[in-house]
């Protein structure tokens, strides 16, 4: 290792005698350099170098001060005078070996200087240099990356994985429900991995708990508790772009609750639903009207009499609520567990109760077809209530008897068939 040194230029004692020498006094001049070893040293080297260099310059005006003393006319001189003088230009020579001397070691730690810049030396050049690749990765518009983003991995379901658990309702409340987790931040107070809850084994479901994150809700403590102006029916609730979409008690009105302001930005009628278990999916309760997000927007998943209990897929402007288009599917609701939307193409679930099920049919909103699939799909808790696909994390969030659990989806790569 390279041990710290010190350059220490001193003694250059001055003794000026002139006028003031017979009182005694003397102008004694100490210089001292430190300069630090390069390992020791490395960022600072710079820093050093310029000290170093003002302090020559220091150090040249006082031998100019010196060589001042030779303007004095030979005459008018003493011999102490002219002795002194020559001493005085001993030292000079001295002086300039030593400023030279110190101007190599100016250009050697320049030089040096130069080299450790262009090496990592420390975790603030590190932290600097990762700064600046996620500078130079950042989209001109996030939004829009976003989408491209979103859309560039889309393709067709192969696999569901086991599920993961996250938490347990505690209360008979929570044998059914819906959690979602959002992929941005709506706004303060909620961060991006803010997760939303609503238990619905209750008369009138109007709570809607938000939590940080993961950690939270497994630990039970939520973040806040908002209570919705109109109650919901049912457990086929979404979030989506920071509001959540519902539909009202015994309605066929759908509700977009806006989290941040915390009331109703929009409510529209969906065109002749049936509602209040007129078309629920197998299990029952009331799940008429189911809403879903994906890469491609919102949408409701409903029956109506016209469609006789088939599958009804309608898009919704997530604005203003309006259909702007909708599609009939040959699938029956009351025949299917549940359904989820990815990459606008519907999914359905066999049976919402057997361990070992599977995702058994898709209809594709873009070729306007259905086929059937056969996709493995395990409700380990037995009495699977909601399945909610969230495109940005590419996962399925599911309540299956009292525990809030997801699964990992595996898309098959654009262009590909499974
Ligand atoms: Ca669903």
């Amino acid at each position: 290792m390279w041990t710290r040194f010190s350059l220490l230029v001193l003694c250059l004692l001055l003794e000026v005698q002139g006028q003031d020498h017979a009182d005694g006094r003397y102008i004694r001049c100490q210089y001292t350099f430190t300069v630090d070893s390069p390992v020791e040293s490395s960022c600072n080297n710079a820093m050093e170098a310029e000290n170093l260099s003002a302090r020559v310059t220091l150090l040249e005006a006082v031998v100019s001060r010196v060589l001042g003393a030779e303007a004095v006319p030979e005459t008018a001189r003493t011999l102490e005078e002219t002795e002194e003088i020559r001493q005085l230009l001993q030292e000079k020579e001295q002086l300039d070996v030593q400023v030279k001397e110190l101007q190599r070691r100016v250009e050697e730690l320049t030089l040096e200087t130069e080299k450790l810049r262009e090496r990592p030396c420390s975790s603030v050049t590190k932290a600097f240099q990762e700064v600046k690749a996620e500078v130079s990765e950042l989209p001109t518009s996030p939004k829009v990356q976003k989408n491209v983003q979103q859309d560039a991995g889309c393709g067709e379901l192969v696999s569901v994985s086991e599920p993961e658990t996250h938490q347990k309702a505690s209360s008979i409340s929570g044998k059914y429900g819906m959690w979602f987790q959002g992929n941005e931040s709506p706004g303060a107070p909620y961060g991006p991995d803010t997760v939303w809850r609503i238990d619905t084994v209750r008369n009138d479901v109007r709570e809607l708990y938000a939590y940080e994150n993961l950690e939270q809700l497994a630990r039970g403590y939520p973040l806040k508790v908002l209570v919705l102006p109109e109650p919901m029916e049912s457990t086929g609730a979404t979030v989506y772009r920071g509001s959540l979409y519902y539909q009202q008690k015994r309605s066929p009105t759908l509700l977009r609750y806006d989290l941040i302001e915390e009331k109703i930005a929009a409510q529209r009628e969906l065109p002749h639903p049936g509602f209040h278990g007129q078309y629920p999916y197998s299990w029952g309760g009331y799940t008429d009207i189911d809403l879903a997000a994906d890469e491609k927007g919102l949408w409701a998943i409903y029956s109506t009499e016209k469609a006789r209990g088939a599958i009804v897929i309608s898009q919704l402007d997530p604005d203003t609520l309006r259909v702007t288009r909708s599609w009939k599917t040959n699938i029956q609701k009351n025949k299917v567990a549940n359904a989820f939307m990815v990459c606008g193409r519907l999914y359905t679930v066999a049976s919402y109760r057997a361990n070992s099920t599977t995702i058994n049919w898709s209809f594709d909103t873009t070729s306007e077809q259905s086929k059937t699939v056969d996709v493995p799909f395990r409700n380990r808790y037995g009495y699977n209530s909601m399945i909610d696909y969230n495109a940005a994390r590419r996962k399925l969030y599911s309540w299956d008897n009292f525990h809030m659990v997801t699964y990992n989806v595996t898309l098959a790569k654009s262009g590909s068939s499974p």
